[in-house]
């Protein structure tokens, strides 16, 4: 599968609410359906995660400015994280921390962003990136 920037948004107990993906490895255009999906579950929405399948583990700039919007727009705090080959990062009220325990539904981002599954031992290639 070809690698791809995944979105999801993440509601109680871990529910998967809604899903988008774009068709590049590396950015994640803003889309007037994705907001929408998140105005429209704002009240069951905890965690708006995506994927960063070629890296780097961690938010970018453009991250970082949809971030500041979205909080601005939901009017309380939610949470963010990025999923990437080699671990997953969360951004709760200002700080990022590393994940030890991936949430279940990373599997499926990992799986429709097309990287392979965090410890099946495929960090083979990763090794080899320039
Ligand atoms: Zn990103």
């Amino acid at each position: 599968m070809r690698l791809r920037e995944v979105c999801l948004l993440i509601g109680r107990d871990g529910t998967v609410l809604w899903s988008d993906a774009s068709d590049s490895p590396v950015s994640l255009p803003d889309s007037r359906a994705r907001w929408e999906a998140i105005w429209r579950l704002r009240g069951e929405l905890e965690e708006i995660s995506h994927s960063h399948p070629v890296g780097p583990l961690g938010f970018s700039a453009e991250d970082e400015t949809t971030m500041e919007a979205l909080t601005v727009a939901l009017g309380r705090p939610v949470r963010f994280s990025v999923v990437a080959p080699d671990g997953m990062v969360v951004r709760e009220e200002g700080k990022d921390r590393l994940v030890t325990v991936e949430p279940g539904w990373t599997g499926r981002l990992r799986t429709e962003s097309g990287m392979p599954r965090a410890g099946s031992g495929c960090q083979a290639e990763n090794s080899q990136h320039t």
